[in-house]
């Protein structure tokens, strides 16, 4: 009974000098675990960070012998169709819904275990096959199945997108294996356990994680959290065989890659980029000479971030369902605002939404600058995702409803201009070089008419000239509602 007494006595003391400084909770726990045989944080209540949420315990696959790893790692009664499928694994244009379909709803997986064993990464890093199939069904698992466009089909889709793009020949033999694990890694893990809400949405609620990130890159630290973690559940390490400077060397392009892909540092890496393709080395043999970490992370960020916006890229079928599930995603976080009494965050109305204009607006401003930059740094491989995505643009601009656009459910109340127009004008206003300029005027005025079957592609932005417009002012961000049309991320803070 003293001894209890004893320990609670010393719980109390500890607890203060562990709070009073670094150094004393350093203290604190160590006379805590030597003297009272106990883990002093578990005792206190209210530890929030001592526990990533959102991390779950789920039934695993049990330890299996490598010789009962169904073909694809999956168990599932329609192989021999994913076989077909599977078969396009290193085609731009993959169609992963038939994946997610034919796999029982393991795409992910799937994906990651044909293009590992593709690229022989299992036997380089020495990753044990049921390991890998572990972690793999449990990151997928942590996917939400009720969240309509950021979920593990979307995973699966980013990861075969990057494993194309990493085969370019412009980069054939430029990235170690290191680096191509950890772009596949990163691709894998980079939304994981998202919520379907915008990162302005969950700090516009105060959620416990924006609380927990402070505002910053809210989803994308904590995917990274959630990732890492898994790797330390039940047979889940699949970098167990990796010497301790790799493992660091990964973790920290995992984390450069991952935050890279919150849409709002969109316009620094755009930017960073096009500065690249203009001082750009290429080396006897027609392959991009990347000699220092800044390139290179710089080429796998970009490419991780083209791969997160390659859906307008894709073959059409894929690309309209894609559009389909964000719109579907956007809405149900717009209810969820109107529900609550706030403000409905731009393009997630569902009274009042004009897809095919956003699409247009998402890929001229958006999705065509980056990847014709693309294109240039690995010119000529590109070409052909180019033309699909113009091909594309054209098929929506096909699609936008003659004047008066009509709204999807029902009349809207201020006829049916974007939002930009509004932002566009008064930028003119203050830029005389616009004014000046007659070729820019005539886009801008062709390009944001109302009536919106004066888009052509000929006379399409000039994404040099958006550039300068997007990153001028934070009011340039403040409106643009098709942005966040495939990035289900926040608008505000763009330009900071
Ligand atoms: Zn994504």
């Amino acid at each position: 009974m003293l001894s209890l007494q004893f320990k609670k006595m010393l719980n109390r003391e500890l607890t203060q000098l562990s709070e009073a400084s670094r150094s004393g909770n350093q203290v604190s726990e160590f006379i805590a675990s030597t003297f009272l045989g106990e883990h002093l944080p578990a005792e206190k209540k209210n530890q929030p960070m001592s526990q990533i949420s959102g991390v779950k315990k789920v039934a695993q696959t049990q330890n299996l012998p490598p010789v009962c790893i169904p073909r694809f790692g999956v168990k599932t009664p329609h192989e021999s169709l994913l076989a077909q499928e599977i078969e396009g694994i290193n085609r731009w244009g993959l169609d992963i819904f038939k994946i997610a379909e034919y796999s029982g709803g393991c795409p992910l997986t799937v994906i990651m275990y044909s293009i590992f064993q593709e690229r022989e990464l299992l036997k380089t890093f020495k990753i044990p096959v049921d390991t890998f199939i572990t972690f793999m069904m449990t990151l997928e698992d942590h996917y939400h199945a009720d969240v309509a466009y950021h979920n593990n089909i979307h995973a699966a889709d980013v990861v075969q997108s990057t494993h194309v793009l990493l085969s370019t020949p412009a980069l054939e033999t430029v990235f170690t294996d290191l680096e191509i694990l950890a772009a596949l890694f990163a691709s894998a893990i980079h939304d994981v356990d998202h919520p379907g809400v915008s990162n302005q949405f969950l700090i516009n609620t105060s959620s416990e994680l924006a609380l927990m990130y402070n505002d910053a890159s809210v989803l994308e630290n904590h995917h990274l959290a959630v990732g890492f973690k898994l790797l330390q559940e039940d047979n889940c390490d699949i970098f167990q065989n990796l010497e301790k400077k790799d493992r660091d060397n990964l973790r920290k392009m995992v984390i450069d890659m991952v935050l890279a892909t919150d849409m709002s540092k969109h316009m620094n890496f755009l930017a960073d980029m096009k500065t690249m393709v203009e001082t750009k080395k290429v080396t006897s043999n027609g392959e991009l000479l990347l000699d220092n970490y800044s390139d290179r992370i710089q080429v796998l960020q970009n490419m991780v971030h083209c791969a997160d916006l390659s859906n307008p890229t894709k073959p059409l079928e894929l690309y309209r369902q894609w559009t389909d599930r964000i719109m579907m995603e956007l809405f149900t976080q717009g209810d969820r605002e109107r529900d609550k009494g706030m403000e409905i965050s731009p393009m997630c109305d569902k009274h009042n939404a004009s897809i095919e204009k956003s699409q247009v607006g998402f890929i001229d401003f958006i999705v065509h600058p980056l990847w014709e930059t693309w294109a240039d740094l690995v010119h000529p491989d590109a070409q052909d995702i180019l033309d699909m995505l113009e091909d594309n643009r054209e098929w929506y601009q096909s699609m936008i409803p003659r004047s008066p656009s009509p709204p999807i459910f029902e009349e809207p109340q201020g006829g049916d201009k974007f939002q930009f127009d509004i932002t566009l004008e008064e930028e003119e206003e203050n830029e005389e070089e616009a004014e000046s300029d007659p070729e820019t005027s005539q886009q801008e005025e062709l390009v944001f008419e109302p009536n919106g079957d004066s888009f052509s592609p000929s006379l399409s932005p000039d994404p040099n000239k958006c550039f300068d417009l997007l990153l001028g002012t934070q009011k340039a961000f403040m409106s643009p509602s098709w942005f966040v049309v495939s990035l289900g991320s926040q608008t505000k803070n763009i330009a900071a």
